[in-house]
Parts: C-alpha cells; structure tokens; sequence
C-alpha cells in the first residue's frame, strides 16, 4: 500500500458518487499553486502529468519533472524526456511468452545468484490475452472455429502449458485464454476501466486514491484505447518489462498535432473509410512520434466505437497516439458493454473533477500543429497494395491498381506488362483440397468444398435468418480461372474493424442481399471472419445475419488475430502452384491495418485494407481490378447486372440494427467465464513453482541466454571497430523483414534447426509462436522471404555475402544466420546499414533481441521507427543516424567495406555525433558524421548495462542487500 504524498496541496477529497469518497491529484489545484496554465495544455498531456505528479517520489519522478511537463510548451523544443508510470499493462501471447520467458530467467539468474526469486514479480496489472495464435487452417464451414482451435491447441501445447506456471508463480499475471478475442478489443470492451483506484495511506489512515486508467502494451494497437480517452502506447517487450518491473516507461516529451473534426459522415461511408483518410492524412502530416488529438463537433458526435477505428490506426499513421478526450459517449460506452452503473458514475466524476470532461472545441487548447478534417469530405476508399497510408478513392482503385501492376518494381510496382492483365490460368481442386484453406486435410477425389449454394426462401427472408436445415453444405465443381488481380482471400478480420458494430453488421446486411439477389462468392476466394470478441458473434447471430455470411463463405474461423497478423493460414496447393509457376499478381482483401509484402501471406503481393462490407463485395466481385461503382459485382438470380450499390446497406438500416443487437448484459455474461467458453484451456496441465523448470529438450520455451554469465556489475561502453556488415537495406524494412512473425521454411536456419530437433514440417508452426525460443528466432533474424540484402543484389531472403576469414565463400550467398555464427567464432562485431524508416511496422521485441544475438553491435539508418530504435538500445545495440542526403547508396556501400564507430565510451550523451569509419576492400578510409541515437540519459544507462533488463535486475539487486532465501 503506497504512502501518498501532497505535493502543492494536490491530494484532494472526490465524492465518488454512490456515497463513496476517496482521494484524486488534482490538476485544476496543480494550476491553481501556479505550477503551470494546465487548461489550456491538451488532454493527453494532462493525463500523463497526473501520473507524473502521483507518481513524484523524488528519485524515479522528481518535481522538476511535474514542474517541466505542467508548462509544457506547443512548440518548445523536445529534450526533456518523461518518466510515465503506467496503471497496467496488456499483452499478447506473441510478444506475452517471450516477456514471461524473460521474467522467468530473471528469477532462475536471481536464484543462481542466492536471492528471493520472488523479487521478480509484475508491480502493476498485467493481463495477457491469447489472441495471436490462431491460424486460418480451415475455413468456409460451420466447423472451421472447432477444428482451428483443435490445431491452435494441438501446436501451441508446451506455450499455453508455461502461460498456466505464469499465472501460478506472479501474482498480478492475469490470461484470458484462447478462444476468446482479441487483445484490444478485449481490452475496449472489458480490461479498461477509464478509472482505477488502489488502496493507499495519508498520515498513518486508510484511504482510496482513484486515478486515470493508462498502459502500455506490446503490441502497437495498444493505441485502440486512446479512443475511450485511455492514454496507452505499444512499446517493446522489453519495455513493458521494465514497466512491469516498476521502471517508468521514458520517452521525449512529444509534439501534440490536434485534429479539429467537424461535420458527420455522409450516407455509403464508414468507419473504416474514416481511418484510412486520416492515416494518409497523418502521414502526410508527418505525425511520427507525435501525440495527435482529435476534438470538435465532429469527434463529439463519433461514437466510441469509431474513434477507437481511427485511434487503432495510429501505428499506421506513425503517431504515438491517436486520442480523443473524455466525454459522455465515453460513459456511454462503458455502460452499453456491460461497466457498473456505480462505476460510470465515478468514471465520470473523477473527469468533471479534473476538468477534463467533455470534447475541446476550437480554440480551447494549444496544439503544436492544428489540422482540419470535415468527416463529409471522406469517401468510400481502401489502401493498398503494399502500404496501408497508400489511400485509393473507391471508384479509382481498377486504374489505380492497373497502374501499379505495370510500374516498375523500383517504383513500387509489380513490373508487370498490360498485356498479363488479360492472361487466365485453370485451377482444378476436385484431386482433393478443400480450398478455403484446408489444403492439410485432404477429401476424397471428385468431392469438393462448397459454399452453400441452397437459395434462401421467401420465409427465412423474411424472417431475416434460414432455418438451420436449410443451412446445408452442398457440393459445386471447384475449378476456374485464376488471373492476376483475382480475389484469393478475403477475410473479415481484425480488432481495427471487429470492435466496431456498424462495420460488422454493415457487412452482414450486405451478405444478405448479395444472397436474395442470389450472388455467390467464388469458393476459389478463401473466405473467413474472425470476430475480435464473441460479442460479435452474438450480434450478428440475434440479428439473423450469420447465416448469411456462413453462405458466402464467411463463417467464424476463430476469435482471433488470424489473417490480421498473417495467419491466414494456407491456400489450396494448386492456386499456390499456380501462383508460383505463373508469378501472379494475386490480390487479398481484408479488414486490417497492416498489408506489407509477405504480410497477409507470403503468395498474394498485392493486399488491400477495407471496410468489412467491402471485403464480402470484393469476395463476391472475385477480382480487385473492378471499378466497383459502373462495373456490376455479378448476375443476380433474375440474370440482371448487380451493382454494389444494390446491395449496400443504408446508415439507417445500420443504426436500426445497432439499437436492437447491443446489451449490456451480453457483455457481462461473456466475459465472465472464460474457462467455460473454452474447456481445452481447463484440460491444459500447469507446472507449479516459483522458478522455471526449463526443459531442454523444448522446442518451444528455452532459457534465454541474456543473464547467463550475469554480473551485478556492468562493463565499460567500448568503442567498435573491424567489424562488417551483415546486412545493407534500403527503405522501409519492417520489423517483420526483421524478424517475421509466419511460416517457417523448411530450408530456412530455423527450420532445418526443427528437422534437427525432430520436429516435423507440418508442426513448424510460426515464428511468432517460437518466440519462447531463443535458438529458432536468432535463426529466424532477417529471414523473411522478402527482405532484400542490396550486399546480394537481385536475390530476395535473408542472405548476405559473409567475409570471415575462415570462409572461402564470400561470393556467394549465405544465410544471414550462417554468416553470423562465422563471425561470431572469429570475434568479428556486425554492423547492419538501412534507408528510412528502419524497423517500421509492429513493435517487435525479438526483431532487436533477434539482431544482438546475431552479434550486430550497431545499426545505421537514415531513420528510424520510434518503438524499434528504443528496442534496439534495450537490448544494448547501438542506432546511428545518417545526416541527411546520405545513405548507402551515397557512400557507394557494397558491403565489402569494414567500420568503425569512434566516439563511443564514458560520457557519451544522448543524441551526440560521433565518428563512423568506413574502410574500403582497397584499404581507403572515410569518416563521416552520424548521429548517436541514443535518445534520453536513462538509455545512456541502459546501453552501458549492455541493455534494460541487465539494467533494472541490477536495480532490483542493488536494492536488496541482504541475501534472501531461495524458493
Ligand atoms: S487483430 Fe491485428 S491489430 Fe488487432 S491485435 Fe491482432 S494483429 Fe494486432
């Protein structure tokens, strides 16, 4: 229980409503004893400087930190960095397994070293939610969700078996089990409070103290709960772990773009459509590492549901966050998905109280940058075909996509000539594959999935849903022509689009008149919806629209991330064949935020993102090159031409259904009982203990090799020098260039590591899912199937030149991984040259872990992504920064060259310039600036410990002198 202190008078009483009081820091007092003209500062500033002055200790946080925040300045300059203490922390269980990997060698380092392993313990909530793991192996049946969560579990047992010691051993280390939703989603609907409260002392009494509900995540769409006036990021794993560890999270005081909406929608737009106006908007805007701030008549009049669309989608346009402030739909909110109405009361109390209640209008507060966006300006778009800010207008997307399909590659295109456009190819499926994915299961020749192709009848369409007999599978001949531009999969997925019900139900209306109009959706086109939460499911099930989206092939594969984060599962081995041997063009259609190259999945280059009701058109029309507003979608049954307009769901339609399917009820009873709504999670045994019994011989948790060797004393920052480069890139290499979370290869360094172990193909399983294991990911660093090493130019994966003494094969192309062990054995350090935007994309812990363990001391890229470049110092790797207009295509870097970094040592300061040396193969040299970017003292230190989690487990240490008793 924290002693609570009363900096400037701050402490105050809160009637809490319901006859309860309690205490709160209150910022309008913060103003009053002129610390700073607080009013005018935006929201989320304000919410991160309450938690700076409750958290003030005088060491972690310091009045000179509240001092700094309180007069925070729209366009002063950004050096003072803030220490935020965060409520809770959420997870997911690709980047949740890895994290509780860490914490459990921490515990095994702290009882090597004779200490209370229970040292180590999460000081804040934390609750993870296994949502990641679900793969899209079957789909297009009523049975698909059973049989991919027999799969999930069936792959995932040793992972879910070490999630139940998690819960076992730590405290506050919550799961939601598979099978459930997704993490934010799960998150907007049940995990957030708006306002938490702990117990506390004042002068020896009891008491409550109720402050604003913040996070971190690891996972970038942690920014979903920016719309319910959350304040929370996506930060690395590592990050969270020091978080969880009671480090605060530090970051430089942003830049606030506020974003003055005015105006509504016009009928045939949605949400989606809004959010990727504003990504490009935003991007256009440069926002990144900004905080943005929506406000105005328009942001009031979107409902929550909406705003978390657009605030989900602040990865994508680049800010840290995408928030809109408090105001009554956010206590709307939380008492239609199930909140107490004691607790509404109080949510909505404690924001009067602070004078943060209620949407801006212009003019009330400062932003650094104001922009204006008219919500009727916004049309029906998608984005796509490899970035989701590359907005296309409904209408444009057949030219647009004609266009980029003849472009050449250096230009962002396909390189294609028009002439392919025409070119069809025949699949045949009937030798035995079920085509909505469930090529591993074989079906007997001359039997062939089908959708349902029974007609509904006039009965059922008027009672708006069939009877379940009439729901039957019956079979049609799968073949047909295949053809650059075709449709391959179109999947409703993603908590961007499945928190939001007028998405979802605009999508299930659709289905339904694309079924009384008789359409049909090619069974060619692997079809799936994977709803965030089983709220979803109860909606669309009340409201008589499943049954009609089952028959279009859109029946519930999982609760789950599935094609979102590139689960998509296979695709039928003849359309693969025939993509390979054809070099199709093949497009996806999906509801996501995320369509980079090898995203979605490693065959279809060309993935678009757009609204629910657009992925069922777009499955329907079976072909992205449509100019979906002259050219009809299909024949209806009556032989007549239908359009998308015919079958488009109208707002009021919407509305009308919004009123009738969403019960707080509902909301309670489904998310009180996870155990019964999946029993396997039951079935799974737990290990019991404090510390870890590692098993060996696991393939999918091993003991991490960061605190093996540990010393509670760190060494001294030393210079680099002779080392090589194992990589150059040019612009825009994501985190999953990096460290990709899918497939494995069987001919890749980690899956020739898993035939080693006696792991068969079919149970590689994903990267993600192996991030448990330190041995399959270092194998898996810059192994995704696109990155491209300009050091082997013309080749694709992760391959490089390698020039360790003892190899005699440097002109020709080896694995990245097998390059790194050979310098690793002759002591070589590795530096990695990229262009823009390194380490774009999801926050990814293992894409630095990945590259530390390859031995790469420094990376040097002309910039960076902000999650990534922070990761990369967590884990002890140095990020330098080109000047600018140099790079290493300016340099002439072939990757023959050896570097040295001169500069470094005691007294390095964050963002000092240093000296990078550049030996060329005819012993030349060149030094040039670059820029150390090493942000904030406090990454000084982390850098020194050779990282953060060295760091805080010295911390932790230091702060127990006595030796504790071992468990
Ligand atoms: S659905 Fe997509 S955005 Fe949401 S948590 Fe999963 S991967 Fe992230």
């Amino acid at each position: 229980m924290s002693n609570l202190h009363n900096l400037f008078d701050t402490l105050h009483k809160l009637n809490a409503g319901s006859g309860r009081e309690g205490l709160f820091y209150s910022l309008p007092q913060l103003e009053k004893a002129g610390i700073g003209p607080l009013s005018k500062l935006p929201v989320s500033i304000r919410l991160v400087l309450e938690s700076v002055l409750r958290n003030c200790d005088g060491k972690r946080v310091t009045e000179q930190n509240v001092r700094a925040l309180a007069n925070w300045k729209s366009k002063g300059p950004r050096t003072e960095e803030i220490p935020f203490v965060v409520a809770r922390i959420v997870l997911q269980d690709f980047t949740g397994v890895p994290l509780l990997v860490d914490l459990a060698a921490m515990r095994s380092a702290v009882a090597r070293l004779g200490k209370n392993p229970k040292l180590i313990e999460p000081l804040v909530p934390v609750d993870l939610v296994v949502d990641h793991s679900v793969q899209v192996d079957f789909s297009g049946s009523a049975d698909s969700m059973r049989r991919n969560l027999d799969m999930e579990f069936q792959r995932n047992r040793e992972r879910y078996q070490f999630l139940k010691w998690g819960m076992q051993a730590f405290e506050t280390f919550k799961v939601v089990p598979p099978g459930i939703g997704i993490v934010h989603q799960v998150n907007l609907e049940y995990l957030a409070k708006g306002v938490l409260s702990s117990p506390a002392t004042v002068n020896g009494s009891t008491s409550t103290v109720y402050y604003p509900d913040t996070l971190v995540g690891t996972d970038s769409h942690t920014t979903m709960i920016n719309g319910l006036g959350i304040v929370g990021w996506g930060v690395g794993g590592i990050e969270a772990e020091a978080g969880l560890l009671g480090q605060p999270v530090y970051f430089l005081t942003p830049d606030v773009v506020g974003v003055h909406l005015q105006g509504s929608l016009q009928e045939g737009v949605t949400a989606t459509d809004l959010a990727l106006t504003v990504t490009q908007m935003l991007r256009k805007a440069k926002v990144v590492g900004k905080f943005v701030e929506f406000y105005g008549s328009g942001a009031a009049a979107l409902p929550v549901v909406d705003r978390a669309t657009i605030a989900n989608m602040a990865p994508e346009y680049g800010a840290t966050m995408g928030f809109f402030p408090i105001d009554e739909e956010s206590v709307a909110y939380l008492r239609a998905t199930g909140r107490s109405e004691e607790h509404c009361r109080l949510y909505e109390a404690y924001y009067r109280a602070q004078g943060m209640f209620g949407i801006p209008k212009k003019g009330e507060l400062s932003y650094s940058a104001d922009l204006e966006l008219d919500l009727s300006s916004v049309v029906p778009s998608v984005a796509g075909p490899k970035r989701p800010q590359d907005r296309i207008e409904l209408p444009n997307l057949k030219r647009e996509f004609v266009a980029s399909f003849t472009k050449s590659v250096a230009e962002n295109g396909f390189g294609k000539s028009s002439d392919d456009l025409s070119k069809t190819f025949q699949v045949a499926l009937q030798n035995g594959y079920v085509p909505g994915g469930g090529s591993q299961e074989p079906i007997s020749t001359g039997q062939s999935l089908a959708r349902n192709t029974n007609p509904l009848t006039e009965l059922e369409m008027a009672n708006n849903r069939p009877t379940p007999d009439v729901i039957t599978q019956t079979t049609v001949a799968v073949d047909g022509p295949i053809r650059h531009g075709s449709v391959l999969i179109a999947a409703i997925t993603s908590c961007t689009n499945t928190s939001n019900p007028s998405v979802m139900l605009a999508a299930g209306l659709l289905a339904r008149k694309a079924i009384e109009r008789g359409l049909q959706v090619n069974p060619l086109v692997k079809t799936s919806l994977a709803p965030g939460s089983r709220v979803v499911t109860d909606y669309l099930e009340k409201s008589g629209l499943q049954p009609y989206l089952d028959k279009l092939g859109f029946s519930v594969v999982g609760y789950g991330c599935t094609t979102c984060i590139g689960n998509s599962g296979p695709l039928a081995t003849p359309i693969d064949e025939a993509i390979s041997k054809h070099d199709l063009v093949a497009a996806s259609v999906l509801s996501g935020n995320r369509n980079f190259e090898a995203r979605v999945h490693q065959s279809i280059k060309a993935n678009f993102l757009m609204s629910p009701p657009l992925v069922v058109a777009f499955a329907l029309a079976g072909r992205i090159d449509i100019d979906m507003v002259h050219e009809p979608i299909g024949k209806g049954k009556d032989g007549r031409d239908v359009y998308l307009k015919d079958i488009w769901p109208s707002l009021r339609e919407i509305r009308d259904l919004l009123q009738t399917t969403l019960h707080p009820e509902v909301f309670r009873q489904l998310y009180r009982d996870f155990a019964q709504l999946n029993p396997k999670w039951n079935e799974i045994p737990s290990s019991t203990g404090n510390v870890y019994q590692w098993d060996t011989a696991s393939t999918y948790i091993q003991e991490p090799p960061f605190f093996l060797n540990f010393s509670l004393r760190p060494g001294e920052i030393s210079e680099i020098k002779g080392a090589r480069a194992l990589g150059i890139f040019g612009d825009s290499v994501t985190t999953d260039h990096i460290s990709p979370a899918g497939s494995i290869k069987k001919s890749a360094p980690a899956g020739r590591y898993l035939l080693e172990h006696g792991v068969p193909f079919e149970e590689f399983n994903s990267y993600g899912s192996r991030r448990g294991n330190d041995r399959v990911m270092t194998r898996g660093t810059f192994a995704n199937v696109r990155i491209k090493n300009l050091m082997v130019p013309g080749t694709e994966g992760g391959v490089t030149r390698c020039f360790a003494s003892q190899d005699e094969t440097a002109s020709e192309a080896i694995s990245i991984f097998d390059a790194a062990s050979a310098y690793q054995k002759e002591g070589t350090p590795l530096v990695v040259v990229a262009g823009q935007e390194y380490g774009t994309g999801s926050s990814r812990d293992w894409a630095a872990k990945g590259t530390a363990l390859l031995g790469v001391r420094a990376v040097i890229a002309q910039s960076f992504e902000r999650i990534h470049r922070s990761n990369l110092v967590g884990m002890g790797v140095l990020p330098l920064q080109f000047k600018d207009g140099v790079n290493a295509q300016s340099l002439k870097l072939e990757g023959t060259e050896t570097y040295a970094v001169r500069g470094l040592g005691a007294g390095l300061k964050p963002q000092q310039d240093l000296t990078l040396e550049i030996t060329r193969a005819n012993g030349r040299t060149e030094s040039i600036p670059v820029a150390c970017r090493i942000d904030t003292p406090i990454e000084i230190d982390y850098y020194q410990h050779g990282g953060i989690l060295p760091y805080v487990l010295r911390q932790l240490l230091a702060a127990v002198p006595k030796p504790g008793s071992p468990a």
